[in-house]
């Protein structure tokens, strides 16, 4: 049955017993605290979006599927520009900018010649905006909905990822197509049944490849191991007219079936692994873009509550800071042009993805399974687009010294990102408590 994972972790020189009491103990008293605050709780997504592969044949039909969307008035400072995406600036930068530009009329200049200049200016501003979003674009690891007229807010406090009884042929198509199509592997299992991809496999790809595949299946294994801590227990009558409310909690018996290795061919402990190597690579981007993320101003209109935010922040980015053993992405990619290729390859498999959570037919499953690609994407994004390379910066894993100022990510991203990081410190804790029950359950009585 399941058993405490010890030792490497393969691909860095991490090793499993660091990374869990590092979690248990450092960062998720301090993660779970940071996405509870305003401007981590909300979350906009476009739930509504076509599946572009195959028909949208499985709408979930059960109650635990539904998610509570908010009206625009009901996230904090919204009409204060809380969804500043749009615009890319908070408010208080915006105004300091316009009255810059307003203070910057040059005495002497020729006015016709500033007209011109201008007009010119202008449009080649224009262009230079879309050229740049173009480009910005290219280098995204997700496709972003948030801009979508569909797009809506979700207060994920009020939304929490848990058992959902999403199962059967319709999940299945979706890991299927996502270990299939995207984990460059254009044969899975011969045998065409569980598990997708036998590790034994995995010693003949490149460290890209695996990278990928790992991260995957580190994801996979979050999901899992949260519907299993926060599984339906039991539903009880509140009222007469009411709906029956669920309880929800750990089942022990739901998470030895899934990460038996009796069960899984051996594999489960390779899955557990996984999970440990996805923290660690997001961990790595957390720390890479933290000059970034300390200087952003987790804008949500509540001076004092924004303030907490940012101090938050700092705190938790310094930890991960004093992280010994960050996982370290320069060695990947390397070479001209085959590198490149890899590189853009591993981008398009990664939107593919981002893509076929578009396909998932139970909308809690669809949120987080959004939010937790978008979150990834993101962390890929600030490894590997090059931009988050500062030459002073430690690639041992550290710190980069300076913060470039043309780096920005959206607000979605950036809620995304810590929130995705939040999933996974949750699933490193709740496996934990699961060794703790099982402890209890071998103890005679
Ligand atoms: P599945 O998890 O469906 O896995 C299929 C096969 O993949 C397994 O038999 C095994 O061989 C292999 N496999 C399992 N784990 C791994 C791994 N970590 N790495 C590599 N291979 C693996 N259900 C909920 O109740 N709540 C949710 O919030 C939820 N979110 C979801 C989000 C997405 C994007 C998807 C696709 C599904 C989600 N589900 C959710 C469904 C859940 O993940 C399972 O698909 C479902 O519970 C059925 O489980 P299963 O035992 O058939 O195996």
């Amino acid at each position: 049955c399941f058993e405490k994972l010890h030792g490497a972790l393969g691909d860095c020189s991490c090793n499993v017993d660091t990374i869990d009491y590092f979690n248990n103990v450092k960062i998720f008293p301090r993660i779970q605290s940071l996405v509870s605050k305003d401007y981590f709780r909300f979350y906009k997504v476009n739930l509504k979006k076509e599946c572009p592969f195959w028909a949208d044949d499985s709408r979930c039909a059960m109650k635990y599927c539904h998610i509570k969307t908010c009206s625009k008035e009901q996230v904090p400072g919204y009409e204060n520009g809380y969804d500043n995406d749009l615009i890319d600036e908070s408010p208080a930068t915006k105004y300091s900018k316009e009255a810059q530009s307003s203070c910057n009329d040059d005495a002497d200049h020729n006015p016709h010649l500033g007209y011109l200049n201008m007009t010119i200016s202008a449009a080649n501003q224009f262009e230079i905006a879309k050229w740049k979003a173009y480009d910005d674009a290219l280098e995204n690891f997700c496709e972003c909905d948030d801009r979508d007229a569909d797009a809506e807010y979700v207060d994920l406090s009020l939304n929490p990822e848990r058992y959902t009884g999403y199962k059967g042929p319709s999940a299945h198509r979706i890991w299927r197509s996502i270990y299939q199509e995207n984990c460059f592997r254009s044969k899975l299992n011969p045998y065409e049944s569980f598990p997708y991809v036998l590790s034994s496999d995995l010693s003949n790809m490149c460290l890209e490849k695996r990278v990928f595949y790992r991260a995957i299946s580190g994801l996979h294994t979050s999901i899992n191991i949260h519907l299993c801590s926060k599984y339906l227990l039991s539903e009880k009558t509140v009222g007469f007219a009411a709906p029956p409310e669920g309880e929800w909690g750990p089942n022990l018996e739901e998470f030895q079936r899934r990460f038996d290795p009796s069960q899984t061919l051996g594999e489960s402990p390779n899955w557990l692994k996984n999970l440990y190597f996805v923290y660690l690579l997001e961990m790595r981007a957390l720390a890479k873009a933290g000059p970034y993320l300390e200087h952003e101003e987790y804008f949500t209109g509540n001076p004092t509550e924004d303030e907490e935010t940012r101090g938050a922040i700092r705190n938790m980015l310094g930890v991960i800071y004093s992280f010994p053993d960050h996982f370290n992405e320069s060695s990947m990619f390397i070479g001209g042009s085959q590198a490149l290729n890899l590189k853009n390859e591993f981008r398009e498999h990664f939107r593919n993805i981002s893509r076929i959570m578009d396909c998932v037919g139970c909308d809690k499953c669809k949120l987080w399974g959004k939010l937790q690609t978008q979150g990834l994407g993101t962390a890929l994004k600030i490894l590997f687009s090059g931009k988050w390379n500062s030459p002073d910066s430690d690639l041992q894993g550290k710190v980069p010294l300076r913060h470039k100022s043309h780096e920005r990510l959206q607000r979605t991203e950036i809620v995304a990102l810590f929130n995705a990081f939040a999933r996974l410190s949750n699933s490193i804790r709740e496996l934990e408590n699961f060794r703790v029950m099982l402890s209890a359950q071998k103890e005679p009585k």
